[in-house]
């Protein structure tokens, strides 16, 4: 048994005792408590730096771990922003300070992390963000709107990206901060989603003072941090499908097939056939990915490429489960863990077209920086963000 089997099997052993019977998504304390542990058990941040908390292994034993996890349902959802966008950015282009104070109480799931780039007049093209920061003695005063930012309401830290700048064009002047989610003038509105739960809100921010050594990056040099997170975020999100149980993929959809006795129906079985394919082209094209990564190679755009197949994936596997489960994938019976399961997946499905940059916004990325076709033309990149016709600044010019 080499070393790496024998990490495997310890992982499988430790996640058998201490993650055998958790619901996916459990009360805050109980997941935190969950988080603690596995980070004490040296399951957290595995290939994070050890200077900072991570363990400092090998994406090899990142997978060993993937591997032993499959098959079970960890509370980490509400982590998945820290993890996957937020710390990635602070180790990349913090200050020592930062990674020092941050890195670790995230990886233990002391304080959890949000992301608060997109504004009522600025999703697709977030460099239109209207939110501002104007400096004021040793700190910086934010005033703005923030929306659809995931888990705001249980975040206790969050990335912000802000205007600092209104006289250079719309890319130049902004920065992005750590806000403490606690501070005075920062109020989190829950909004409901068509699963009925909150999974994102609407953040306020008014006259929140932020220190000024909260700066991530350079001042002014916000585009180029906030790119930074976009990147992690896609692979984070395209990648995560290879590393979670999907209820509505290939195995448990054939295997509902089976128990209602449609599994020989050849309809079912060419959907069927359609979903593992498309599940296994993800998977192999994350696996290279993922060797690309260790071989410190920079994912680049090929991240928005996971992310797409992950996204037209997830709403295929939607579509099968209801071919196959009819009005049950829809509604389940109380204590139906398997249906319950497909029912939220089903309701959040769609968003997964929309969150973390749309399918159109991928493919305009993968035709320009993959394909190597002709760039959509952009004729404010040179004006001067305070004369652009954007968010309220098109209302006051009756635009
Ligand atoms: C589940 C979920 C979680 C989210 N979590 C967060 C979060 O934590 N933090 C955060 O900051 N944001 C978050 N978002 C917001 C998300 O980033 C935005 O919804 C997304 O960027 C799109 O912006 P928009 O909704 O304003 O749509 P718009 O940008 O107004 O787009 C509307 C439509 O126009 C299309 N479109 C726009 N521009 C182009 C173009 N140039 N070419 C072709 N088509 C175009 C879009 O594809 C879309 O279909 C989340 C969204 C969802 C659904």
């Amino acid at each position: 048994m080499t070393d790496l089997d024998e990490y495997g099997r310890r992982a499988r052993a430790w996640l058998e005792a201490n993650a055998s019977d958790l619901s996916p998504e459990p009360d805050l304390r109980t997941a935190r408590a969950f988080m603690a542990k596995l980070y004490d058990a040296g399951y957290s941040g595995i290939t994070w730096p050890a200077e900072y908390g991570g363990q400092g292994l090998s994406a090899a034993e990142e997978r060993a771990f993937q591997q032993a996890s499959r098959g079970f349902t960890l509370p980490i959802g509400v982590f998945g922003i820290g993890f996957g966008m937020c710390g990635p950015t602070l180790v990349s282009i913090g200050t020592e300070e930062q990674k020092r104070r941050y890195v670790r109480p995230l990886l233990r799931g002391e304080e959890i992390w949000c992301q608060m780039f997109s504004e009522p007049g600025a999703g697709s093209d977030v460099a239109s963000l209207q939110t501002r920061a104007v400096r004021d003695g040793d700190a910086w005063v934010v005033n703005g709107q923030k929306v659809w930012t995931s888990v705001a309401k249980q975040a206790d830290f969050g990335l912000l990206i802000a205007r600092t700048d209104v006289d250079v064009p719309k890319h130049r002047g902004i920065t992005m901060f750590i806000v403490d989610m606690h501070d005075p003038g920062v109020t989190v509105r829950p909004l409901r989603d068509m699963s009925g739960e909150s999974h994102f809100n609407e953040i306020f921010l008014d006259d929140v003072r932020i220190p000024a050594d909260r700066v991530v990056g350079e001042v002014n040099g916000g585009w180029s941090a906030a790119v930074t997170t976009l990147l992690h975020e896609r692979v984070s999100i395209g990648m995560g499908a290879t590393r979670t149980e999907r209820p509505a993929s290939f195995g448990p959809l054939a295997a509902a097939a089976r128990e209602r006795g449609t599994l020989g129906d050849p309809a079912v079985r060419d959907q069927l056939v359609e979903l593992y394919i498309r599940e296994r082209a993800l998977d192999l094209f994350n696996a290279r990915l993922a060797q690309e990564l260790k071989a410190g190679i920079q994912p680049g755009a090929r991240g928005s490429v996971s992310k797409l197949l992950l996204a037209d994936l997830m709403l295929h596997g939607a579509d099968v489960a209801t071919e196959i489960l009819g009005p049950d994938s829809a509604a389940h019976g109380e204590g139906d863990r398997q249906d319950d399961l497909i029912a939220r997946t089903l309701a959040m499905a769609p968003g997964m077209a929309l969150g973390g940059g749309t399918n159109e916004i991928m493919r305009n990325i993968i035709g320009d920086r993959v394909l190597g076709l002709p760039r959509e033309p952009q004729v404010d990149r040179t004006v001067p963000f305070r004369d652009l016709k954007v968010g309220t600044q098109a209302k006051e010019a009756g635009a």
